[in-house]
């Protein structure tokens, strides 16, 4: 589902992705994880066309990210196509970006009505199932503010959901929550996990890479250090960048 090869970043001077080399398969769920600033939500959003990359080769679901194929030529990809591209792809930031504005049902109903081109009814409909799937049935009415923290972060992935991704990208979503708050987002990601979607997780929650990942992904200063097995990533690492990182997380 997720192809990155030899993928390269920069800004500017600061090369940020050193040459990505990490496979994602239908289903999987890969957790990656590694200190501030070694690219992780670049990494992200360069999946999701946020960023435009500077070499290699990224494809999602066999399609190269911003670029469309015809024969052997590459044509970049327009806004539009771009876009459309786009609402493949679920994702959710550490920060909730609710529309604070807006009910939870409407936050959830807002792209497949306005982009998706669904009856209010119809995403009324879908909103509504997507809010019980992530426990929030009885809080479809309220506004963000009135959400705590955790339950603002289940309405944002019901709304990734709402628009049918094939991939979701999770940014340390539970890295802003109080404690006691965290597992009940955790137990979301997790149902989804077990309901076969494909997952790219950067979380610092090795418990939870350790029990729904299928791959754990170590990167640091811009190149994945190691990857593999999160039982064995996670718990004998063979890099000894891997395991001076998880004595300081755990
Ligand atoms: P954290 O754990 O703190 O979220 P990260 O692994 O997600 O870190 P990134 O956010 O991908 O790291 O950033 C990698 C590097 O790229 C950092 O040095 C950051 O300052 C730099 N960077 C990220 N976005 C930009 C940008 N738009 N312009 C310039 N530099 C950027
Ligand atoms: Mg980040």
């Amino acid at each position: 589902m997720v192809h990155a090869q030899g993928l390269r970043k920069r800004f500017g001077k600061l090369e940020v992705l050193k040459g990505i080399d990490l496979t994602v398969e239908r289903g999987q769920v890969c957790c990656l994880l590694g200190p501030s600033g070694s690219g992780k939500s670049t990494f992200l959003r360069c999946i999701n066309h946020l960023e435009k990359i500077d070499g290699g080769r990224l494809s999602v679901d066999g399609e190269l990210v911003g670029y469309r194929q015809r024969g052997t030529q590459l044509h970049e990809l327009r806004e539009r196509e771009v876009a459309e591209r786009r609402r493949d792809i679920g994702m959710v930031f550490q920060r909730f970006n609710l529309f604070p504005h807006m009910t939870a049902v409407q936050n959830v109903m807002e792209a497949p009505v306005r982009v998706g081109g669904a009856t209010p009814a119809a995403a009324r409909a879908d909103a509504l199932r997507l809010l019980g799937r992530v426990g929030l049935g009885d809080r479809a009415g309220h506004y963000p503010a009135q959400l705590s923290g955790g339950q603002q972060q289940r309405v944002a992935i019901a709304r990734a959901l709402a628009m049918k991704p094939k991939l979701m990208l999770f940014d340390e979503p539970t890295s802003a929550l109080d404690p006691e708050l965290v597992g009940d987002v955790l137990d979301v990601m997790r149902q989804l996990a077990a309901d076969g979607m494909t997952m790219v997780v950067v979380t610092h929650e090795t418990g939870f890479a350790r029990e729904v990942g299928d791959t754990a992904v170590f990167m640091d200063d811009g190149v994945v250090v190691e990857a593999g097995d999160p039982r064995q990533v996670l718990v004998e690492p063979r890099h000894e960048r891997t395991r001076a990182f998880l004595s300081k997380v755990l």
